[in-house]
């Protein structure tokens, strides 16, 4: 693939983000209210911004973990597979889950690794997404807490990539080809 310039146009602001957060926090405090111990699993590496926002609004006794899978297709588009990179280091059996991810696109990702979690029967496995482009679905799966939805564009910062950058732009951006316009 060729190099091409491109431009990032600001989609959600770093505000808007954090209203939602806090929003959120109090529907998942709601949820968990009387927890033992919440173990809130991040998805490596775009929920990383999310997750250090997310757990700072939940005075729960929280444990932190992560978890990186890798999605792959071959030319088949239904024949997604999902891969488990790095697992949890520590136990959720019995235990309430949150799993954290940036965006559920397709929702194979979301989808595999839930059911993969849900073989180590946790107490309670919910899962968020900051971003849900519900366009894309190719499984049907929601998570039970969503931030935004969004048009099928691509988007980077607060976290989210493009080629490994722009994970550390405080908004949401789309990305635009100029060129190609
Ligand atoms: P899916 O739901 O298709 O299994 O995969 C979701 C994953 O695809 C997300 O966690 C993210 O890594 C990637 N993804 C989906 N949409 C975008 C996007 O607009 N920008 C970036 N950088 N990654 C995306
Ligand atoms: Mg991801
Ligand atoms: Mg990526």
């Amino acid at each position: 693939m060729v190099n091409r310039d491109y431009v990032i146009d600001e989609m959600i602001s770093a505000k808007s983000i954090a209203a939602r957060i806090e929003a959120l926090a109090h529907e998942i405090k709601r949820e968990f209210r009387g927890t033992e111990q919440l173990v809130v699993v991040g998805l490596l590496r775009g929920s990383f911004v999310f997750i250090a926002d997310l757990v700072r609004e939940l005075d729960l006794p929280v444990e932190v973990d992560f978890l990186e899978a890798s999605s792959y297709g071959d030319s088949m588009e239904s024949s997604r597979e999902v891969r488990i990179l790095k697992d949890l280091r520590g136990e959720i059996g019995g235990r309430d889950v949150l799993v954290v991810e940036d965006i559920v696109d397709t929702g194979h990702t979301l989808s595999k690794v839930t059911q993969y979690l849900a073989t180590r029967t946790p107490a309670r496995l919910r899962t968020i997404a900051l971003l849900d482009k519900p366009a894309r679905r190719e499984v049907d799966f929601k998570a039970d807490w969503t931030g935004f939805e969004i048009p099928d564009e691509f988007v980077v910062g607060y976290g989210i990539d493009y080629a490994q950058r722009n994970r550390n732009l405080p908004f949401i951006g789309k990305v635009r080809f100029p060129d190609a316009e």
